[in-house]
């Protein structure tokens, strides 16, 4: 069994965005991060992406609105960053309060600058394997693990589970496109016999959000497991007084398995380092 390092392959794609953006001076891919509210999940996730993207030489700034903002305010803000041409990426932190419906918000940003590909026409360029293109980030992360740790994809069978728009449906579409050429099945919370399914799996991506969900008994002998999952259980020994764990069931699963990744320390840190890459090139399509 061999451990997918995901600290190590998201600071050698770090590394790599880093050497290309010095290149492009006097050009500084900048990008814009939008926050509403005061989540803390939200405000460590932007903060953490704000320091990276300083890391590897980019601009990073931060719109913040109260939790009040409306619709109408949000959206100007959008549509001024949409029309700066010094302005890259835009990255409209979720989860929104309920009156800001998530997709129209995350319509408005300009599909050219919609670095966290959740836009309607990013989708679409996705599915239609069009050059330009904005994958979601977690799932971009996911084939850049596969890719970087020699992983034979190409008419491998995979079962992706869990069907969101953020993990699920992207990761199947970059699953089966050409370049990865998998034979993907998709399961689900409606799936029948989903254990029966994912044993057929030579590639296992997990994306379910419950913990040891994915069991010893559902992983074929030499299979490759990626765990998305981040779920926090209950830890009396941790000052947090809880661990983030997957959705696989890592102890049991590994042994079985050619390729396994760990979380923390898997999937996790790649989602920061593609949103990198995204940034960048979204700047180099600019051109400017
Ligand atoms: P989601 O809740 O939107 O989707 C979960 C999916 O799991 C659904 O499509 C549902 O059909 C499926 N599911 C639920 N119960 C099931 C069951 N009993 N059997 C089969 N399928 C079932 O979650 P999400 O946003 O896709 O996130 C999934 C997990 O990935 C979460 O733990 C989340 O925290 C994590 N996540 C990690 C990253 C990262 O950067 N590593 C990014 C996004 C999400």
């Amino acid at each position: 069994m061999q451990l997918i390092d995901g600290n190590a392959i998201a600071q050698q794609i770090l590394a790599e965005v880093k050497a290309k953006v010095a290149t492009l001076a006097p050009v500084v891919p900048h990008v814009v991060f939008v926050r509403v509210g005061e989540d803390p999940a939200s405000v460590s996730y932007v903060s953490k992406k704000e320091k990276t993207a300083a890391e590897v030489g980019m601009k990073a700034s931060l719109k913040l609105f109260p939790e009040s903002v409306s619709k109408e305010e949000l959206f100007a803000c959008l549509d001024a960053l949409n029309a700066d041409a010094s302005v890259h990426g835009i990255l409209v932190q979720a989860p929104l309060p309920k009156h800001l419906p998530e997709t129209e918000v995350f319509n408005r940003v300009s599909p050219d600058k919609d670095v966290d590909g959740f836009n309607t026409i990013n989708i679409g360029r996705l599915v239609q394997e069009l050059p330009n293109a904005i994958a979601a980030c977690t799932p971009a992360g996911v084939i850049e693990l596969l890719k970087r740790s020699g992983v034979k994809t190409a008419g491998k069978r995979a079962v992706v589970i869990g069907r969101s728009l953020i993990v699920g449906k992207p990761a199947a579409v970059l699953l089966l496109s050409k370049g990865t050429d998998a034979t993907v099945t998709i399961a689900h919370s409606r799936t029948e016999n989903l254990a029966e399914v994912v044993r057929e799996a030579d590639i296992i991506v997990a994306a379910i959000g419950k913990p040891k969900f994915v069991t010893a008994d559902m992983v074929k002998p030499g299979a490759v497991v990626i765990d998305v999952g981040i779920n926090r259980v209950p830890d009396a020994t941790k000052k947090a007084g809880f661990r983030l764990v997957g959705d696989v069931d890592f102890e049991a699963v590994a042994p079985k398995c050619s390729f396994i990744t760990p979380v923390p320390g898997g999937v996790g840190p790649m989602t920061v380092a593609m949103l990198m890459k995204n940034t960048l090139d979204a700047a180099l399509r600019a051109g400017r």
